[in-house]
């Protein structure tokens, strides 16, 4: 495998922004979006033996064990239009799967070019999630408030039906923040000793967050 381009990820809690920025990072750079959320959810809408383990868990806000996550995404790297750079939205979300990574990445000589993590408070981020509408097919994610769709409870890219995702909801939150603040934010402190990591302010505009991104990425 050639050594590629762009490997970026993209941290950050439930509702900072990762599938916002991540649909406008991917088209300008011209690389593959990773979401383990979208993967599972796939993998629990075609009833894989993968997507119905995993439901167990993002049903009730809880991470996948680390086995499960870390073997989709090692065989999602290995397929060939990951070679020009990717984007991973929400993995690694602990240090197991960091480290998984590291050795992987170390194994086809492709480092990761950069970290970027998101944030915003936490009444913003529940004020987010609970107003977050997605669509089922393409995975495109709207807001009540901040980023409707032209038509409204239609997706813009598919016309299909947006829905609530069935953890959007308040409890789970609770529950997913939980698991951000112990298991995904040494992360932080993991990819800042490599150099690698870069915070941007989440709480700005949708456009404001992407000139920052852009402006760290460059042309
Ligand atoms: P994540 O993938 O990190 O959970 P999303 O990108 O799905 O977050 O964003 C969560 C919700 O907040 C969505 O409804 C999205 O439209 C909205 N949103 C995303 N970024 C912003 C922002 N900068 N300002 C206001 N609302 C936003
Ligand atoms: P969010 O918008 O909250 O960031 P995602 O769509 O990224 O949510 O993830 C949805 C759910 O999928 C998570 O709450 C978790 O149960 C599971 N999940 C996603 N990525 C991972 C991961 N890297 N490790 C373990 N579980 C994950
Ligand atoms: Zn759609």
């Amino acid at each position: 495998m050639k050594i590629s381009g762009l490997n970026l990820i993209l941290m950050g809690p439930p509702g900072a922004g990762k599938g916002t920025q991540s649909e406008l990072i991917v088209s300008k750079y011209n690389i593959v979006h990773l979401s383990t959320g979208d993967m599972f959810r796939e993998a629990y809408k075609n009833k894989t033996k993968t997507g119905l383990l995993a439901h167990e868990f993002t049903s009730k806000g809880q991470l996948v064990p680390d086995d499960v996550t870390i073997a989709l995404v090692k065989e999602r790297l290995l397929q060939d239009d990951c070679k020009n750079g990717y984007l991973l939205d929400g993995f690694p979300r602990t240090i197991e799967q960091a480290e998984a990574l590291d050795e992987f990445t170390n194994s086809i000589s492709s480092p990761i070019s950069k970290v970027i993590a998101l944030d915003a408070d936490y009444n913003e981020l529940v004020k987010r999630i609970t107003s977050r509408r997605v669509c089922p097919v393409c995975g495109a994610s709207y807001n009540l408030f901040t980023k409707r769709p032209l038509v409204e409870g239609v997706c813009d890219h598919c016309q299909s039906k947006l829905v609530q995702r069935d953890d959007d909801t308040e409890a789970k939150l609770h529950t997913r923040l939980e698991a951000y603040e112990k298991q995904t934010k040494p992360l932080l402190d993991y990819y800042a000793k490599k150099g690698l990591l870069v915070k941007v302010d989440g709480l700005q505009e949708i456009e404001k967050v992407f000139a920052d991104i852009a402006g760290v990425l460059g042309e």
